[in-house]
């Protein structure tokens, strides 16, 4: 495998556990860095994205929130000095279909360094005494959000006229608790009551922060796969040895170990036979034996870089023919790859059951490659396709 040493690294994304009490950092007047589900942090939070935009295309519910990221980059505009990607999940496990990304939906938004809601320089110091309710958030620049989901919200509670909520499903989620304070808002005074909890309610996910890192790939890591550029030296990959076949057995049976839920009924001849089978498929050996390195990747980030196939077997990506990738639907610009999701943040988020959760081997996103302003630097739907591990 050759490196370039002008070729910019691959970043990855890792969940951050974060205390109940600190989870306020991940609003969005602190631009965090990424974060996995609880609310979307909204980075233009007036001009939020219709309720329609975020139904899932199968059962026509509201998406759940999955994950965000920060995404700018010296090169973007000047109206995109800022630059949120954030991505959404059908609940619903049956509208998780092999290579269908139906159930999955991509955001971008773009906004000036000089604009209405955080100064020139960027969030205010989330530094304060965490007991006291945060001086630094201004309800007045907010749109009304959902109590449940944290999107744009249309409708209110009739009884109170203080709780919002997107959809009437959300509402007939939140009544449970909400009936208890309903139009007795001293009863919320109550410290135990006002815990924060994570998940805080049974729509979103579990809430973490997320950190960023570089790749590093030892030069050897492809040793051995049978595509490789480095055959040219000669490397017979057939003639496997003893030892590099039971490397390889360590290897996958690490990654069978990520997947425990998917694989717990393997027998020693089964997992001998997949490791067999999947030998055959270059594009899993190659995933394998990078998310080997970091197990706990959750995103693979790289504007206008390659995706890495999970697997050669799905037709999604087989030949990652760039007329596939519809092009932007504002501006007509084609798209190009910026970033995965690993199969980690499904444990991450604990639905990794198979057959009865939402499931992916990755989740690809091509964005405009134009970087495009968005109407009223709101929300531009971008790409999404799916890969699945299939027999
Ligand atoms: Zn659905
Ligand atoms: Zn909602
Ligand atoms: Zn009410
Ligand atoms: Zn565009």
């Amino acid at each position: 495998m050759q490196v370039d040493p002008h070729d910019t690294p691959v970043h990855l994304g890792f969940g951050l556990e974060l205390q109940p009490s600190d989870l306020y950092r991940l609003k969005s007047h602190y631009l965090p860095l990424g974060k996995i589900g609880g609310k979307p942090a909204w980075l233009n939070p007036q001009h939020l994205p219709k309720p329609d935009d975020l139904l899932c295309k199968t059962c026509q519910k509201p998406c759940a929130f999955l994950a965000q990221i920060t995404a700018n980059s010296p090169q973007d505009p000047e109206y995109s000095f800022h630059r949120f990607l954030y991505f959404f999940v059908c609940r619903n496990p049956t509208c998780s279909k092999i290579n269908d990304s139906s159930n999955l939906i991509a955001l971008r938004c773009g906004l000036p360094r000089k604009n209405a809601f955080f100064g020139h320089d960027g969030p205010i110091d989330p530094d304060f005494d965490g007991d006291v309710e945060d001086p630094h958030f201004d309800a007045k620049i907010y749109a009304k959000c959902c109590a449940i989901c944290g999107c744009s919200a249309s409708k209110k509670c009739a009884k109170c006229q203080a709780v919002w909520y997107c959809s009437k499903e959300h509402q007939a989620i939140d009544w449970k608790i909400h009936k208890t304070t309903c139009c007795a808002p001293e009863i919320a005074e109550n410290p135990a009551e006002n815990e924060p909890k994570n998940p805080a309610n049974p729509f979103v996910f579990k809430e973490f922060g997320m950190e960023i890192d570089q790749e590093y790939v030892p030069s050897n890591l492809f040793d051995g796969i049978s595509d490789d550029e480095e055959d040219e030296e000669g490397e017979d990959s057939d003639d496997e040895t003893e030892e590099d076949r039971q490397a390889r057995m360590k290897e996958f049976n690490k990654f069978v170990q990520q997947n425990k839920d998917k694989n717990v009924d393997l027998t020693k001849e089964d997992l001998d036979q997949a490791v067999a089978e999947q030998k055959k498929d270059q594009d899993f050996e190659k995933f394998n034996r990078l998310v080997s390195l970091n197990p706990d990747q959750i995103i693979r980030y790289k504007r206008n870089g390659e995706p890495l196939k999970a697997t050669s077997k799905s037709g999604n990506l087989a030949e990652n023919q760039p007329e596939e990738i519809a092009c932007c639907d504002l501006c007509g610009k084609p798209r190009r790859f910026e970033l995965q999701l690993m199969p980690h943040l499904l444990s991450l988020i604990d639905v990794d059951a198979i057959g009865q959760s939402i499931d992916w081997a990755s989740v690809y996103i091509y964005t405009c490659s134009a970087t495009c302003q968005i109407p009223n630097d709101g929300y531009a739907k971008e790409f999404v396709t799916k890969q699945d591990f299939i027999d």
